[in-house]
């Protein structure tokens, strides 16, 4: 059996070609396999996502010699602070802080949109040797066994390898063919995407803040631009949605807060549910599984029927509701009541019993991953 390449990797996103490029520098060749078109997979209109890439994941794009064709087009992400309250009320006093002259290494991270980072990795491929890239070719099937791997496209050919690899999303077709499961859930919960203009620069401050129907981040883009994941309960998020751009800022003022001055949208806005998803297995007999991630941020088990007025204050709190413990602490502006936002019975981390501090240290670890 003549052998295509040592590696048949299915799907050509951001893990696929990311391995075959480490793995061509460990003399190994790869068939990367996927389904779209190679103009869809570029996609060279901003689809809102954005990555916060930590030092790991940067380092990895240094060695596989794909960092400098993002660098020009990534934000250094220098402070992380991550504070609680709720929508038009401001942050609580308690919040942590994470900068980067802490560390030696630089920025905490770097904000990078996934349009530049998928065509950095798309021309890595094309232009290696050791990397074969098939477009608009879907895998139907695979073979796994001692003599070795195999694949078989729609067309009805099949292509020879020693492992497959799938590197083919969330609902891996791979892994289900292999019999792995997938366990995971839904957390009710929806995020609104979209990137903002603002008139003050964000000196590459990313900010969290947790409110009770979920974290709103806000990550520095370059520019004074900045990338928003705003989680809300699935049915806010829908009726935000469907609202006018300009409602929908309306709807985002009070949460974000004045602190970059006025803010405007900048190209279209979409909407991503969030839950849990997780192989029970990651490898079969020649076959493993290259997965992004695919958690989100925890889901807040704080409910309640009490509503509160948002415009609430706390005693003490500024005309525009937020305590600035820091410089450029965001503070919230005033809030438009809103249909379906959750009260938070107002714990500080640091201030609440051990369950609230643990709910909020649960999804700081995870915004570091996702943020
Ligand atoms: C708003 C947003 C923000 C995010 N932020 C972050 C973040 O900050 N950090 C982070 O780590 N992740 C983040 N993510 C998640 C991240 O986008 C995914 O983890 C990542 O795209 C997964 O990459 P992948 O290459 O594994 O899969 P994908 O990018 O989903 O690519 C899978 C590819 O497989 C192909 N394919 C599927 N089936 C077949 C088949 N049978 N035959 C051939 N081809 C096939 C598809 O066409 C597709 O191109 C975010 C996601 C969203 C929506």
């Amino acid at each position: 059996m003549s052998e295509q390449s040592d590696l048949l990797i299915v799907g050509g996103g951001l893990n696929g070609p990311a391995l075959a490029l480490a793995a061509a520098r460990a003399g190994l060749s790869s068939t990367v396999i996927d389904a779209l078109p190679r103009a869809e997979l570029e996609g060279a209109r901003f689809d809102g996502r954005a990555y916060a890439l930590a030092l790991a994941s940067v380092r990895l794009l240094r060695a596989i010699s794909v960092w400098d064709a993002v660098a020009d087009n990534s934000q250094p992400m220098l402070d992380i602070k991550v504070s609680d309250g709720r929508a038009g009320e401001g942050p609580s006093p308690f919040f942590l802080h994470f900068d980067h002259a802490e560390i030696e290494e630089g920025p905490m991270g770097h904000m990078v949109e996934d349009r530049y980072l998928r065509r950095a990795l798309l021309e890595a491929v094309e232009a290696a040797p050791q990397v074969t890239v098939i477009n608009e070719a879907q895998v139907v099937a695979q073979q796994c066994g001692p003599e070795g791997a195999s694949v078989t496209l729609a067309s009805g050919e099949v292509l020879h390898g020693r492992l497959v690899v799938g590197c083919d999303g969330k609902r891996s077709g791979t892994a289900a063919r292999a019999g792995i499961r997938r366990h995971g859930w839904g957390y009710g919960q929806t995020a609104l995407v979209c990137a903002i203009a603002h008139e003050k620069p964000h000196e590459g401050v990313a900010h969290q803040f947790f409110m009770p129907p979920g974290p709103l981040a806000i990550l520095p883009l370059p520019g004074n631009r900045s990338s928003i994941v705003w989680s809300e309960r699935d049915a806010t998020a829908q009726a935000i949605n469907a609202l006018p751009d300009g409602d929908y800022l309306a709807a985002l003022r009070p949460r974000f807060g004045d602190f970059l001055g006025e803010i405007t949208l900048e190209g279209a806005r979409f909407t991503y549910p969030l839950g849990l998803s997780i192989c029970e297995r990651f490898s079969d007999w020649r076959l493993a599984r290259g997965w992004g991630c695919g958690a989100w941020h925890a889901p807040d088990r704080r409910t309640g029927a009490e509503r509160r007025p948002a415009r609430r204050r706390r005693p003490g709190a500024g005309a525009a509701g937020g305590a600035r413990p820091w410089r450029g602490h965001r503070r919230a502006g005033r809030a438009a009541p809103l249909p379906g936002v959750a009260p938070l019975r107002h714990r500080h981390a640091g201030a609440g019993d051990g369950h609230d501090q643990q709910a909020v240290l649960e999804r700081q670890s995870t915004a570091a991953c996702h943020a």
